[in-house]
């Protein structure tokens, strides 16, 4: 199996572009920080407890499913579709408070890998934080793709309601993120795509070149 692990912080591009990828390049896409936002959503609204927890508790708690398909994007919690809701600003404010514990984080690796393998497709484009360091450091691809601050913040606010603080949803949640997980700069052996420049369809023609040419 071929697993392209592709990391980066808010904004950056990294969903809408990974997806784009998977589908010209026929691959699988996980989208890993739906697991954490999905967690969030069920800590606020579900009554799901994890702290005191190990990550088989959670495991057990949290029965968690997404579909690994580019062209039918979903995320469920048990029969709960929650595709849409995981998208809403009190998820995106509550989540790195629950992504820094340490047995949500095994929770989540174990749960990313697993995902992979048994999905049983040829290849999988993983996308996350902690993907090209920590999920799959043996990944044939790894890669990281940035932009710069300014550029980050301007494409947040195109994808937010008018009038969000998107300083507070991108800066803020990259500031708490990356106490835990060093996404800004490349581990060794990993790429760096610097997207500031590049428009959407050359990032992702960019990252299909890199994948194809391994
Ligand atoms: O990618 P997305 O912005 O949807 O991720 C939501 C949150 O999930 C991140 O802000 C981060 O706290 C967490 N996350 C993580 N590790 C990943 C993916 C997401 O800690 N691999």
């Amino acid at each position: 199996m071929h697993i392209v692990a592709i990391d980066g912080p808010a904004g950056s591009g990294k969903s809408s572009v990974s997806k784009a990828c998977a589908k010209a390049l026929g691959f699988g896409y996980l989208d890993t920080g739906a697991a954490y936002r999905a967690l969030t959503y069920a800590i606020q609204n579900l009554g799901l407890i994890v702290t005191q927890r190990s990550a088989d508790q959670i495991a057990t708690d949290f029965q968690y499913s997404i579909s690994l398909n580019p062209n039918d994007y979903w995320v469920k919690v048990g029969e709960l579709d929650l595709t849409y809701e995981i998208r809403s600003p009190e998820v995106g404010a509550g989540v790195s408070e629950f992504a820094v514990l340490p047995q949500v984080r095994q929770f989540m690796l174990n749960l990313t890998r697993s995902l992979v393998e048994s999905s049983g497709l040829q290849g999988v484009l993983v996308e996350g934080r902690d993907i090209t360091t920590k999920v799959f450091p043996e990944a044939k691809t790894r890669i990281l793709l940035t932009a710069s601050e300014e550029v980050r913040l301007g494409r947040r606010s195109a994808e937010l309601p008018e009038g969000t603080i998107v300083a507070d949803q991108v800066t803020k949640r990259d500031q708490n993120d990356s106490k835990v997980v060093d996404f800004l700069v490349p581990a060794e052996g990993v790429i760096l795509v610097d997207s500031s420049e590049l428009d959407f369809d050359q990032t992702v023609r960019a990252i299909t070149a890199l994948v194809v040419n391994k």
